[in-house]
């Protein structure tokens, strides 16, 4: 195809103009661009090859080749992959200019019920779709799910597939990787993990959307970690007493230390709580 073989050739400082910083990660700086030829805007995602060891060079490669062939309308898409210049990488993607996940928890300290609920449906939606073709995300957090612009009920989106790998035949992963709060019993613990990981961090998520706090938290690492392990989490009466039991027994039957005892993301599609909740108001696309 001839339109691949010219953007392989072309550097991407050919096609678009590097705008404004819009986050900044471990390893990278993503900015917004504009393609030049179109004036479209786009968000591109800048590497420093310098700074990659070749561990983080394979997990690039992941994330390129899960989020490439990717088609979902809450999922970003990756639109372009720059491998040919001599200091960086460039992933350019769609835009989303409605900012993180994170930063709404924080200015509304927490959902309602039904707002929480809508969320969770669509994420639910997006992660029942790639966990089918075997991809782990292994990094859900709200810092990574972003809205495609700045109305209430814009559209939201999963980003960052920096940590995503193919679980190939089931459980078979053992590194550790992911943010610490949203990490796994079975990580935290070194033990062969899947899919499951993710639906344990869906549950920290909705956990934080019902109440604004993080149901495993502490002042080092290692605590944070025995705590995540045995699995032992609370419902504060202060912000959880006006909470629907459908909802906590949705929470609870996420953060289930045993991954086979977890909801995957068909049987969570399936839980009361998502299935009850009215979801007029809530966006799909
Ligand atoms: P990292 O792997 O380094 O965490 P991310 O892909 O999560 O990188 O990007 C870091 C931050 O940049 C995100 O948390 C978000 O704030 C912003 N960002 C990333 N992708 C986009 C995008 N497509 N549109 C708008 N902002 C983005
Ligand atoms: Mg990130």
């Amino acid at each position: 195809n001839s339109s691949a073989s010219t953007q392989q050739q072309a550097r991407f400082e050919d096609l678009f103009q590097l705008g404004e910083v819009l986050g900044r990660g471990a390893f990278s700086v993503v900015h917004k661009t504009r393609h030049r030829r179109s004036g479209r805007e786009f968000a591109v995602k800048v590497l420093d090859r310098a700074a990659m060891t070749g561990d983080d060079v394979q997990s690039l490669v992941g994330e390129v080749s899960a989020q490439r062939w990717m088609r979902h309308p809450n999922i970003v898409r990756l639109v372009a992959f720059f491998d040919n210049d001599p200091t960086h990488f460039y992933l350019v993607t769609e835009l989303c200019k409605g900012g993180e996940l994170f930063d709404r928890v924080v200015s509304q300290a927490r959902f309602s019920e039904k707002k929480a609920a809508g969320a969770v449906y669509i994420l639910l939606d997006a992660v029942s779709y790639f966990h089918k073709h075997g991809i782990v995300h292994r990094d859900i957090k709200p810092e990574n799910i972003l809205f495609q612009d700045t109305r209430p009920d814009a559209p939201m989106k999963i980003a960052d597939f920096g940590f995503a790998v193919h679980s190939g035949t089931g459980e078979t992963l053992r590194s550790l990787a992911g943010s610490p709060n949203y990490l796994a019993p079975e990580i935290v613990e070194n033990q062969p993990y899947g899919t499951a990981v993710d639906m344990w961090s869906l549950g920290v998520v909705t956990y934080i959307l019902l109440c604004g706090y993080m149901p495993f938290d502490a002042p080092n690492q290692r605590e944070l970690f025995r705590k995540i392990a045995a699995g032992t989490f609370a419902f504060p009466e202060r912000e959880w007493g006006g909470v629907s039991p459908e909802a906590k027994d949705f929470v609870a039957s996420l953060l289930r230390v045993d991954p086979r005892a977890r909801l995957t993301a068909d049987a969570a599609l399936r839980h009361r709580w998502i299935t009850t909740t009215d979801l007029s108001d809530a966006h799909l696309s």
